[in-house]
Parts: structure tokens; C-alpha cells; sequence
């Protein structure tokens, strides 16, 4: 028979708030926003890509509503010129990390949210399928915030307890000649180096 007493250690787990930084697929830390735009998975999708992209809406304006409503198909196409050129698409991605760092969460990382199309990597078609997309609020070619990377920081390694990351890519990695974000004012480097994932997780030919 067991008799040891229960000591304050026994109290604390290994890893103290790992199991609830999820919840099916949803990161508990991040403010969740449902979008309609996503699906099922395929059948033993091995998660194992983190996709980065950038967006604005409009273009180069920060802090408005604009995005979360593109992403729930609410945005009013009518409200600005450039909302033409976007009319009727119905996307997604799972993160959006604002310029003042807050993170917003669309779709459960269980699911497959609409943010590659058309893509290729890893030797590997369609990368909807097995990655997950984190849209950083800004303009391609141009730089991000300090804010965004630290939370791009914490929320990678919190996505990296829950799915086997190994590798990390631009959208413009992936759909090369047809994407450009995040474009030249990422810096991959910075990343890895908070990271400190190795160097073979994150594209070749980043800047
Ligand atoms: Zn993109």
C-alpha cells in the first residue's frame, strides 16, 4: 500500500500550463474570432509547417476592423477602392498578430484555414493541408513591429508543444513568383535567433 504523503512537488506537474495553452486546437492565450472559411484536414495530416504572411486592409492602414472582417466574410466591399480587387474571396488563416502585438485566432489549428493556396514545399502540394498560417498586420517589403515578433516568439513555441514544426516558411517560399509576403522587411534571422529552432527549419534563401 501507498502511504507517502502528498508533498507540495507532487502538486506541480512537469510542465505547469502546457495542457491548457490548447483547447482543440485553439490557443487559449489568443483571442479567438470564428471564421466560416475552413475545413476538415486530410486524414493524418502531418502538421509540420508554420506559413508566414502579411496583411493590410487597406493596404498600409493599420488598427482598423477590416481584417477580422475579411476573414468572416463581413467586410463591406464597397468601403474603399482597393476592397475591389479582393470582392467575394472567402480566406482565412489560422493567427493574425496585430502591430500592437495581439493575437487573434480564426480557425482551430485542428482545422484547415484558406491562407496558401496554390503551393509547394517541403516536396509537398496544397500546403492548406498541413501547415499553419500566421498573417503578421503589415505591408509586404516592409518592416514589423517589435511587439509582433515577441508574440510571433511565444505563440510558435506554444504551436511547437501541440504539432511537430519542423519547418517555417514565407507565403512567398511556397507560392514563389506568385506571393510576395512577408516580403524583405522580415527578418528570418531575428526570428531563428529568438527561436533558436535550426537553421534548416526556415527557408534557404530568406533574408
Ligand atoms: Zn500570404
Amino acid at each position: 500500500m501507498h502511504t507517502a504523503k502528498a508533498t507540495k512537488a507532487d502538486a506541480v506537474p512537469a510542465r505547469p500550463s502546457t495542457p491548457s495553452r490548447w483547447q482543440a486546437g485553439w490557443h487559449t492565450a489568443s483571442r479567438r474570432i470564428d471564421s466560416p472559411n475552413f475545413g476538415p484536414r486530410p486524414e493524418k495530416a502531418n502538421i509540420d509547417l508554420i506559413v508566414l504572411h502579411s496583411i493590410s486592409l487597406p493596404p498600409g492602414q493599420y488598427g482598423g476592423p477590416e481584417i477580422e472582417a475579411f476573414f468572416t466574410n463581413t467586410l463591406n466591399w464597397e468601403a474603399h477602392p482597393y476592397f475591389q480587387q479582393i470582392r467575394g474571396m472567402a480566406v482565412s488563416a489560422h493567427f493574425v498578430i496585430r502591430r500592437t502585438g495581439e493575437v487573434l485566432q480564426f480557425v482551430s489549428c485542428d482545422d484547415r484555414a484558406w491562407h496558401a493556396g496554390t503551393s509547394h514545399y517541403r516536396g509537398r502540394d496544397n500546403c492548406n493541408d498541413d501547415s499553419i498560417g500566421i498573417e503578421l498586420e503589415g505591408l509586404e517589403g516592409n518592416t514589423f513591429t517589435h511587439d509582433q515578433y515577441t508574440q510571433l516568439q511565444k505563440l510558435c513555441e506554444d504551436i511547437a508543444i501541440a504539432y511537430p514544426i519542423a519547418h517555417f516558411a514565407g507565403h512567398e517560399h511556397i507560392a514563389p513568383g506568385r506571393k510576395q509576403d512577408p516580403g524583405s522587411g522580415f527578418d528570418w534571422g531575428f526570428l531563428q535567433h529568438k527561436l533558436g529552432w535550426p537553421k534548416h527549419f526556415f527557408p534557404t534563401n530568406a533574408g
